[in-house]
């Protein structure tokens, strides 16, 4: 499956958990609290945000510039408690590195995020992550996860009655093997 393929499965499924969803789900342009916190992604991740990158940087080269700052600065902000290879961005695996990784930079605005606007430079090309956070997703364990801003009030019989069966790591080519941050992919 080529990323395009990838992207539009997954687009679909988030589409139909919007409509499942309904009010519930209080997503929009300005919400950005879900673009807080380094979280890893994967080698897909990563080519199609160089893509975007290089997009945005023909398009409009100040503000591909100015992410590739923030990016920067994010790295050079975050680098001591990195918990992987500080050259590379590769986030260690095994031992303590999840443990790890669940303490490092919850606080870090995500590079990609204009910090006027609170929207996405490079949502076309955003992560898979950020693809599928928010709507209620039942995963392979078969818990349910949802953004706690969205289904304020609802039972867990409602939250139940909205969620969709998705296992993105299922789809991932990558399957995790590469796991960096989005500031390494665009520093
Ligand atoms: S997932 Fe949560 S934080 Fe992100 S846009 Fe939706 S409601 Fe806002
Ligand atoms: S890539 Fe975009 S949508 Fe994803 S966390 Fe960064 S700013 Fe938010």
């Amino acid at each position: 499956m080529n990323d395009g393929e990838l992207i539009q499965i997954v687009d679909a499924a988030l589409a139909e958990a919007a409509r499942k969803s309904g009010p519930w789900l209080v997503c929009r342009a300005g919400c950005a609290q879900c673009c807080i916190g380094v979280f890893a992604i994967s080698g897909v991740d990563v080519d199609r945000l160089h893509r975007g990158l290089a997009a945005l940087a023909a398009s409009d080269p100040d503000r591909a510039a100015r992410v590739r700052q923030r990016a920067r600065e994010s790295v050079e902000r975050t680098l001591e408690d990195f918990p992987g290879d500080a050259v590379t961005g590769i986030l260690d695996e095994g031992g303590d590195a999840e443990a790890r990784f669940d303490e490092f930079a919850n606080e870090e605005p995500c590079p990609a995020l204009d910090p006027e606007s609170l929207t996405c430079d490079l949502y076309a090309s955003r992560p898979l992550t950020c693809r599928t956070f928010g709507p209620a997703l039942r995963v392979g364990s078969g818990a349910i996860a949802a953004c706690e801003l969205c289904y304020e009030g609802a039972t867990e019989e409602e939250v139940e009655a909205c969620a969709i069966d998705l296992d993105v790591q299922a789809l991932d080519p990558d399957d995790g093997d590469v796991r960096t941050t989005v500031a390494f992919a665009l520093r």
